[in-house]
């Protein structure tokens, strides 16, 4: 990659084709995948149903200016938003927490956010000042100012939460930060505080969201109630788009001329969505929250009483295997790459899983299978080192 900025490190082959939730590389070796890119295609590679939709438009017309209104744009909004809430499209996740940033502001008129250590919202500056990892800050400075920060799951938290904020923004499961699941009460103090306050709660579905955890959003699963709500990843399976969402009440704030994007929202990644959301029913989430049961079945059987294994977390298909510090998580997702099976790092030494949603139970528990032969190998490592 002599034309490329190196910004990524790079695994060894390059991904050329796509089955249902099998990925074919440039050296014609085939993997399980426990990726979904970075939870993006939980309708796998080869869904005809999304498509067929995309083609359709591609036939039609590819882009339209937002100086136009449009009739798709709309119906994916009445599909993803929940009720009385309207949707701004744009690219990406960092794109929608821009939107969700600035709209709390000028909504507020009020500048402080409040933000979480070990989180993640994106990675251009307003995102970025809000994400609680200096090492994705370090040497970018000045960010954005008015952003404060404190611990997850701290009860501290709830008390820094006062009328002087214009927002609260959270993860419900702290994704890059190592599969951290929020406590149901706490989630539920900040939302009731943020509302005692008329603090703007804002909940980053950017990872979380489109069944990844068994509902269409994570925060449905608590007593939450946000007053914004943030989607990318896995809503346009693959095709750039995400959206930030939010109470017809914030309308006021966000008038002709206050926000905008050129390709946000655009068709083909709208007919995408669509089609995507089409198939998000109440029956697919339960088949979603079934294999996630059997699947945390098989890992507190296999995995759980492994040497290599610190403890697991995670809700839905969204899963940490958090690996003692002796068992280094690159080597970890080397090995099971040899040995057919694509997976994820996160944040403190976690190996995250996030398989496709239509995978097949049989394909998942094989994968879980490979995971622990591969970690019940590597335990001799916490064995010969603690001695
Ligand atoms: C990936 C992610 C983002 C950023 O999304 P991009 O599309 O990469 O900009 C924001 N928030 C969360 C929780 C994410 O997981």
């Amino acid at each position: 990659m002599n034309h490329i900025f190196p910004t990524y490190q790079q695994y060894p082959m390059e991904i050329v084709s796509g089955h249902d939730w099998h990925l074919t590389d440039n050296n014609g070796q085939t993997y399980l995948d426990f990726t979904s890119g970075i939870g993006v295609c939980s309708f796998g590679y080869s869904n005809t149903w999304i498509e067929q939709r995309v083609i359709n438009q591609l036939g039609k017309i590819w882009h339209t200016s937002n100086l136009y209104p449009s009739q798709l744009q709309d119906e994916v909004a009445s599909l993803l938003c929940p009720k009385d809430m309207l949707a701004f499209f744009c690219n990406s996740g960092t794109e929608a927490n821009e939107a969700a940033f600035k709209l709390a502001r000028k909504y507020t008129g009020k500048q402080q956010v409040l933000a979480f250590k070990n989180g993640f919202h994106g990675r251009t500056f307003g995102s970025m000042s809000l994400t609680g990892n200096p090492s994705i800050q370090t040497g970018y400075t000045p960010l954005v100012p008015g952003v404060q920060f404190a611990d997850y799951n701290d009860d501290q938290a709830i008390k820094q939460i006062n009328e002087n904020l214009a927002a609260v923004i959270l993860e419900v499961i702290q994704g890059e930060g190592g599969v951290y699941a929020g406590d149901p009460d706490w989630l539920h103090a900040v939302s009731q505080k943020c509302q005692q306050e008329g603090v703007l709660l804002i909940v980053d579905e950017v990872q979380t969201g489109i069944g990844r955890t068994g509902t269409k959003f994570a925060y449905e699963q608590f007593e939450m109630k946000p007053d914004i709500i943030t989607s990318a990843k896995a809503l346009g399976n693959g095709l750039p788009i995400g959206a930030m969402i939010g109470k017809k009440e914030l309308a006021t704030a966000f008038g002709p001329g206050a926000h905008g994007t050129t390709f946000g929202g655009n068709k083909l990644a709208l007919a995408a969505a669509k089609a995507v959301l089409e198939q998000l029913t109440p029956t697919f989430l339960a088949t979603v929250q079934q294999k996630s049961q059997v699947v945390f079945k098989e890992i507190t059987t296999k995995l759980t009483p492994l040497e290599a294994v610190a403890s697991v977390s995670g809700q839905g298909l969204m899963i940490g295997i958090h690996l003692k510090d002796q068992v280094k998580v690159a080597d970890v997702i080397a090995k099971l790459q040899a040995a057919g099976l694509l997976t994820l790092p996160a944040n403190h030494n976690t190996l995250r899983l996030l398989p496709p949603l239509v995978m097949s139970e049989a394909d998942l528990l094989l994968g879980i299978d490979k995971i622990a032969i591969i970690l019940e190998k590597m335990g001799s490592k916490v064995h010969s080192e603690a001695e």
